[in-house]
């Protein structure tokens, strides 16, 4: 009857295997039999080939064995196509399809409808549909518009939130037809809801990241520009100039040229690592470096990039070496990134310090900066991509909001981490964390 042969069945779960379905209500068949005993009734079942065919089920429960003897005898035939029909959409799992009266009041009711909206089927039916729509639909009056669609155009189909029994709400395909009578009278109306939630939340999150990409590109093209700015002005400046005054402009324009072609190779250089990081194909080295040494490094081009007037940047050496395992390109990196917004966040004059310790395990670069600090609403979203924090105009620091995000997942990839140790009015206090190496 089924299709199955014996070494296909055997050891099988019938009712995953048939695809049973008891239609109407949430108990099923398994459990009345388990409870009572017996069971005996109409069951939908599906075949190997693939063809929906119900069944009329005798089952008793063997309470010794605690197994279930299944008598089943095919009635396709003997259903008529209509009443097949129906056993066949109350046994629908995956769609709500129910009738609605001409006035929208519910009057029959699925096993999908069942799942996806969370009522039972004597608490719904007579209810009109709008119990489905969220407060402010029910206010513009949606769900009465839907129908008027449904009888003007033969039916209608919507994308939107919807309300479960439980108050939380799902997002939903639905299609209203309009039924009507061989005489052409309105009869009701079909109902088909589809919960299409995960995918609606996936195209939003694909959208989101098509706009934060776009705010990305914009926002590199602003920053690439400010100093292309400048040496395209340094460069008509030399073109234009008289041969003996080449010599002067070159002293006092050089260490600005320099200090915007780094900024520049920064930039591109985080661009780069962030699209590694994301495509999977970052391969960091695991060399043993001494932060003293890398530390002094990154204060040393911080100094050099530094225009007049400049922050005291101080280095509090460390006693002997701060050995850790890690990729000194990017160690370096990290601390550029660190030393640079300290630099860029607070004010010409003010202190910078780089102290160096450790714990147990841990190797540390402190970075502490006196400057305009952090707001605590925005202290954990400090280190998410693209993330900057709105200051008011006058106040415009350079930045794509990538640093923080690439310091820290370098830092995290290569068994340390990136944090925020202090912010406040006084300033704030970054610290980079690395594992120490082995003796
Ligand atoms: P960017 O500096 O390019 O904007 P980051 O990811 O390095 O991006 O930093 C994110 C945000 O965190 C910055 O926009 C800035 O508002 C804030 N920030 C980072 N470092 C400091 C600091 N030392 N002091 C104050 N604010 C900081």
């Amino acid at each position: 009857m089924y299709g199955f042969s014996r070494e296909e069945a055997l050891g099988q779960v019938s009712a995953k295997l048939l695809q049973t379905r008891y239609p109407g209500s949430r108990a099923s068949a398994y459990a009345i039999v388990m409870q009572n005993g017996a069971w005996e009734g109409r069951l939908v079942q599906t075949r190997k080939d693939g063809a929906v065919i119900v069944v009329y089920g005798k089952w008793a429960l063997d309470r010794a064995s605690g197994r279930i003897l299944q008598v089943n005898r095919e009635v396709t035939d003997q259903v008529a196509t209509s009443e097949r029909f129906k056993l066949l959409v109350e046994s629908v799992q995956d769609y709500a399809i129910f009738l609605l009266d001409t006035r929208g009041r519910i009057s029959s009711w699925n096993e999908g409808a069942r799942r996806i909206k969370g009522y039972e089927e004597h608490e719904i039916l007579g209810t009109h549909f709008s119990a489905f729509y969220p407060q402010e639909d029910i206010e513009t009056g949606k769900p009465e518009r839907e129908l008027r669609m449904a009888r003007e155009a033969g039916h209608v189909e919507d994308e939107g939130w919807r309300v479960r029994k439980d108050g939380t709400r799902f997002f939903a395909l639905v299609v209203i037809t309009a039924l009507y009578d061989p005489s052409g009278q309105l009869t009701g109306y079909a109902k088909v809801t589809r919960d299409i939630t995960a995918r609606h939340l996936d195209r939003q999150r694909l959208l989101d990241l098509e706009r934060s990409k776009s705010a990305f590109l914009n926002l590199v093209a602003h920053e690439l520009r400010s100093p292309l700015t400048v040496l395209r002005g340094y460069l008509s400046m030399f073109r234009d100039a008289k041969p003996e005054r080449r010599r002067e402009l070159e002293e006092r324009s050089l260490p600005a040229l320099e200090a915007k072609t780094i900024e520049m190779i920064r930039l591109v250089d985080q661009m780069v690592e962030v699209a590694r990081l994301e495509e999977g194909s970052l391969r960091l080295r695991a060399d043993r470096v001494d932060l003293s040494t890398v530390g002094e490094q990154a204060v040393g081009l911080a100094r050099a990039l530094e225009e007049p007037p400049g922050h005291r940047i101080v280095f509090e050496p460390f006693p002997g070496e701060l050995n850790v395992v890690g990729d000194p390109e990017r160690v370096q990196m990290i601390l550029s990134n660190l030393l640079s917004n300290a630099i860029k966040y607070s004010p010409p004059g003010t202190e910078v310090t780089v102290i160096l310790d450790r714990t147990a395990e841990l190797g540390r670069v402190a970075i502490n900066d006196q400057g305009v600090g952090i707001p605590l609403t925005e202290q954990i979203r400090l280190f998410t991509r693209f993330m900057r924090v709105e200051r008011p105009d006058r106040d415009h620091v350079p930045g794509t909001g990538l640093g923080l995000y690439l310091s820290r997942e370098l830092a995290r990839r290569m068994g340390g981490d990136v944090v925020l140790q202090w912010a406040g009015s006084g300033g704030s206090s970054f610290a980079l964390l690395m594992p120490l190496a082995e003796k």
